[in-house]
């Protein structure tokens, strides 16, 4: 099968991006997908590496002119979506593209690829754990993070039955193994 896509969603501090990145390594065919985003960069983030970004008004003008494959505002005023140009630029290189993108945005997703689509849901172990993951990375101040917990919670509930595959990350290493074998299975389709 041409052009596929991999989809992971889960709510942030659940281990996405550590999942993601194991992937990455493993598989050269593997391209992650550049969202571009309407929120400012974080830490040492950088324009055309981790998102592409852009101010709000930017943003609005490319929905008007129809530039997304989805988008969405994901936290208030805040925008993430996935560029055509940026599916187009992958799948011309012959890549499978991976998404890491939040749970509703997964989900269209999978309904816009269908069966060229994996998608695998990221199950933190507890809202907890979550918290205390987060505090740990030390990037958000207190309130972002009650705001992320809160949306991970209902984002659980949502995601319950919606995507192919639901990974859970209580141990890192059981998860890094479970994903790849399930993406490793669809590589070969
Ligand atoms: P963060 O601000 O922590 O980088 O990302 C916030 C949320 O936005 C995460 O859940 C992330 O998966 C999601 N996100 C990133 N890119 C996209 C995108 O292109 N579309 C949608 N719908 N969500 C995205």
């Amino acid at each position: 099968m041409d052009n596929k896509v991999i989809i992971f969603s889960a709510p942030s501090g659940a281990g996405k991006s550590t999942v993601v990145n194991h992937l990455l390594g493993l598989h050269p065919e593997l391209e992650f997908s550049i969202s571009a985003t309407s929120r400012a960069p974080r830490g040492q983030e950088q324009h055309g590496v981790e998102y592409y970004f852009f101010t709000s008004d930017e943003f609005r003008q490319m929905i008007a002119e129809d530039k997304f494959v989805e988008y969405e505002e994901v936290y208030a005023g805040s925008f993430y979506g996935t560029l055509r140009s940026e599916v187009e630029r992958i799948w011309a290189k012959g890549h499978t593209i991976i998404f890491d993108i939040d749970v509703q945005g997964g989900v269209n997703l999978k309904r816009i690829f269908g069966e060229q689509a994996l998608s695998i849901f990221i199950q933190a172990p507890s809202v907890e754990i979550l918290r205390e993951r987060l505090i740990g990375r030390g990037t958000d101040t207190m309130e972002a993070i009650e705001k992320r917990v809160a949306k991970a919670a209902s984002e659980m509930e949502f995601a319950a039955g919606k995507f192919d595959y639901t990974l859970i990350n209580d141990d890192l290493q059981t998860a890094l193994a479970e994903a790849e074998e399930v993406v490793g299975g669809f590589l070969k389709k």
